[in-house]
């Protein structure tokens, strides 16, 4: 709903799915799938093309022609974008239009666990209005988006808080690449208090980030300058706050504002700023999880009908850092192979001829799924998003890391019934220990790549770590792969 900037995609003849995959691994580190990669990217630009002569309000020029945005480490314009900066918002709503009718959808409950039998996913148990309700399914698909509120700012909804990961970790899938977390150069904060995301296609139109003595900050910093990877730009905002300067992106040079991002002008209002000022202040923001629930080109998990999508899932398309508007892309090629595959997986589960065979290390079911109390960590939402912003964010070392894992590890716990847990305490529970996977992971890895950015090790040690990935499971301790695995796919009806 909140994506603004919009949806990367090939279009330009100039321009060819080989340059949109070379900019999406150059982003990604080498930590990329590249198997992968190739191919939703160029799924993805059929799709989006496709979608563009169904008739979908992709914004057009006078000659009609669609409007492409340029943002930050594309080679090419290719940021197919609606309703100015509201792509997201009508991206949703042609979706839930096309969907009346022909799905039932529940709001306001909250997934707690995931029903488990014989080493399948057989259903959810969800928090309705205050009741505990089972719903049944021969096949769940997790879409519950990222992990944002592990940090004190992040640009996503507060009902975004890891839950879809740690239900899936629980019920025996893997998890992987938990190290690297993409923060948003440019969060629109006023006196402490976050108001939303200042998109990249701002710095696309012309914007310009300067310190209050009105340098320019990414000058020499990077050959891309303002439009630089987005670690990048956060590092060097980052690097300017801890030395005490304040940063703004100055829009004095992005011609017709209020018309190209209504939705932005629209924040900026809440936070009594006025654009023709031409000075938003901005400061970094967790934005985008590149790892997640480990699944393949089909969005499968390790679990038998457990399936996940969107950015709970982890592909191997983003690697180590997500090239922007390729999240949108990849939720929409995810979304429809996972809903192909999984009409397969459930025509084989009726037929009961070809049960699939469950693995037999998951026959066991984990010992933390089906249980029947949730550990609620004796600590607030703030302080925990406090000690994660101060030592797992931007820039990390050992010693922070470790501090963490520590205060982490030693946090006293109650255990709360099922039948007690109100959502907050789920939500809670979920985060504290998504913070520890995810520590673990920036402690393992002893490098710099990508979005992970160790001030101890801050270069990548491909001799070390190239194309390695840890994966987390709730039965062993974190595995360090020698290289990635599950890039293969095969869909089709
Ligand atoms: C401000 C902003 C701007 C962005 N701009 C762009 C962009 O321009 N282009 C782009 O490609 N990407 C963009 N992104 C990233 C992209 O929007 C997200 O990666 C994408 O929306 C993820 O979609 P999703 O369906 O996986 O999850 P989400 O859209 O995050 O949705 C997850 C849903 O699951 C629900 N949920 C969570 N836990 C539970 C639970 N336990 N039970 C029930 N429901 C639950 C949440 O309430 C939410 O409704 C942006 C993100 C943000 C925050």
């Amino acid at each position: 709903m909140l994506a603004q900037g919009g949806i990367a995609a090939v279009r330009l003849p100039e321009d060819s799915v080989d340059y949109h995959v070379r900019d999406t691994l150059m982003a990604g580190d080498g930590h990329n799938d590249p198997v992968l990669v190739n191919e939703i990217l160029a799924e993805g630009s059929a799709l989006i093309n496709q979608l563009a002569s169904e008739g979908f309000p992709f914004d057009r020029d006078a000659q009609q022609r669609i409007s492409l945005g340029l943002e930050g480490a594309h080679s090419f314009n290719r940021i197919f974008h609606a309703g100015g900066d509201a792509t997201g918002r009508i991206l949703m709503e042609y979706l839930l239009d096309r969907t009346s009718g022909r799905a039932s959808i529940i709001e306001h409950a909250t997934v707690l666990q995931l029903i488990v039998e014989e080493g399948r996913c057989t259903g959810v148990l969800a928090l309705q209005e205050g009741q505990l309700t089972e719903f049944r399914a021969d096949a769940v698909v997790i879409a519950s988006g990222g992990c944002g509120s592990l940090y004190a700012h992040h640009t996503g909804d507060s009902s975004i808080t890891g839950d879809g990961l740690m239900l899936a970790y629980e019920a025996g899938a893997e998890l992987c690449d938990l190290e690297f977390m993409q923060f948003h150069p440019t969060m629109l904060v006023k006196n402490g208090t976050t108001y939303g995301l200042i998109s990249e296609a701002v710095r696309g139109e012309g914007g310009v980030l300067r310190n209050e003595q009105g340098l320019r900050i990414m000058e020499g910093k990077h050959p891309l300058g303002d439009l630089a990877p987005r670690d990048v730009v956060a590092r060097a905002i980052h690097e300017q706050m801890q030395n005490g300067h304040d940063v703004h992106l100055d829009i004095r040079g992005c011609k017709h504002f209020s018309e190209r991002f209504p939705t932005i002008t629209g924040i900026l209002e809440k936070a009594g700023i006025h654009w023709t000022d031409g000075k938003i202040p901005v400061v970094p923001g967790m934005h985008f999880m590149m790892g997640g629930i480990k699944v393949d080109g089909s969005g499968s998990s390790r679990l038998p009908g457990l399936y996940a999508i969107g950015e709970a899932a982890c592909t191997g398309l983003h690697g180590a850092n997500r090239l922007a508007s390729n999240s949108l892309l990849e939720a929409l090629v995810l979304g429809r192979r996972a809903a192909q595959h999984s009409f397969q997986y459930v025509m084989r589960q009726h037929s009961r001829t070809q049960m699939e065979t469950a693995d037999p290390k998951l026959l066991d079911t984990p010992p933390s799924a089906n249980r029947a109390f949730f550990e609620v960590p004796q600590v607030t939402l703030a302080e925990l998003q406090q000690q994660m912003s101060l030592h797992a964010s931007i820039v990390r070392h050992a010693q922070g890391l470790r501090q963490l894992a520590q205060w982490l590890r030693n946090l006293k716990t109650d255990p709360v019934p099922l039948s007690q847990l109100t959502r907050e305490q789920a939500e809670l529970s979920h985060l504290w220990k998504l913070a520890q996977l995810v520590v673990t992971s920036a402690q393992l890895r002893t490098e710099s790549r990508g979005a992970h950015y160790r001030a101890d090790y801050p270069v990548p040690l491909d001799s070390q770590w190239s194309g390695r990935t840890i994966t987390h499971t709730n039965t062993a301790a974190p595995i360090v792969a020698a290289e990635r695995t599950m890039n293969e796919c095969s869909v089709s009806l």
